[in-house]
């Protein structure tokens, strides 16, 4: 090797190692998952090794911004100064009207989401499109299944978007034959929806899918597989047991508030998933039974609405072998062997 190679194969690695954005420093996690209380809104917040970070929804518009608050301070715990990517699963103010309160308060690199509000003319739509469109303006991005986001160490993959869904599958899937749901082409049925993968370890969060487009995806063949760690789809007001049924996920979280989602119905077809090890809610829902509800310890929030804000975080091992989910409550926490 001539010794011009050699020297500029060692400025390339010296390079490498200097290089914040790979080698950021290790807080000795993996993947960190949060799912932020912003009572019975979305904000879902993953963090990767190298502490880039990726926020799906951003809670309500309130003149306090006390969601972009909470999302602020699970960033800090887990030490991520700006948002790379903000998903707009989807238009709908408990999903999209913090989104000017976070964008004034940190860095947000580029605003993903399906495409523009089909209920932008809707009084309940509008507020929610124009709060989206302020903080996003040229940094937005339109994504489609299939698509996916650079991360480091972690494979990103939109799963549906547009209620499109990706392909993928094997076999007739057992659950599907029931009853089908009637189409729903509103905002919710349009949201976006994710797969997160470390090794053999995959989440999946669907954002606010509706019934049909649940269904879509899971029969006659389940296209998304089986995963490990589940958002349970749409605030537990509304999901398909053919396709929670057949994803066969270990651990659900439901990021219901304590009185919107975590309806009865919903939360008995989480509790049926077979093979299921864990369920754990943002907030104990005060309209359905104890024996629907996660046990206490594994609920992040017992009180009413607007109280503490305390999340449920998941931790995912560097190889993806195992995850544990603790409550930030109380502390209690389990770890999963990944499937
Ligand atoms: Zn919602």
């Amino acid at each position: 090797m001539k010794t011009f190679d050699i020297l500029a194969r060692l400025v390339v690695a010296l390079c490498i190692v200097m290089s914040p954005g790979l080698f950021a420093q290790d807080n000795g996690d993996g993947l960190q998952i949060y799912w932020i209380d912003v009572e019975g809104g979305s904000a879902t917040l993953l963090v990767t090794p190298a502490g880039e970070a990726v926020l799906m929804d951003a809670g309500w518009n309130r003149e306090d911004q006390r969601d972009a608050r909470r999302i602020e301070a699970a960033m800090a715990d887990a030490g991520a100064a700006d948002i790379d990517y903000f998903i707009a699963s989807h238009f709908h103010g408990d999903h999209v009207g913090g989104t000017p309160a976070i964008a004034q308060r940190v860095s947000i690199g580029q605003f993903l989401d399906h495409g523009d509000s089909v209920e932008s003319e809707t009084e309940r739509g509008r507020p929610a499109w124009e709060a989206y469109l302020s903080a996003a303006q040229e940094k937005r991005r339109t994504v489609r299944p299939g698509d996916t986001v650079n991360l480091t160490g972690v494979e990103f993959t939109i799963v549906v978007s547009d209620r499109e869904i990706i392909e993928g599958g094997t076999g007739t899937n057992p659950h599907c034959g029931g009853p089908m749901a009637p189409e729903d082409f509103g905002e919710n049925s349009r949201s976006i929806g994710y797969r997160v993968t470390v090794g053999e370890f995959e989440f999946l969060d669907l954002g606010d899918i509706t019934v049909d487009i649940q269904q879509a995806a899971a029969c006659p063949i389940n296209r998304l597989g089986v995963v490990d760690l589940i958002q349970v789809p749409h605030h537990a007001q509304g999901v398909a047991a053919e396709l929670l049924w057949a994803l066969e996920p270990t651990v659900a979280v439901s990021n219901n508030g304590a009185t919107k989602g975590g309806r009865a119905d919903d939360l008995a077809v989480v509790q049926g998933i077979p093979g299921l090890d864990g369920f754990w809610q943002v907030h104990h829902a005060t309209a359905s039974s104890a024996g629907l509800n996660a046990p206490p310890q594994m609920t992040a929030n017992l009180t009413e609405d607007n109280d503490q804000g305390h999340w449920i975080k998941a931790t995912v091992d560097a190889d993806g072998t195992n995850y544990t989910i603790i409550n930030g409550r109380n502390g209690y926490s389990q770890t999963y062997a990944t499937k």
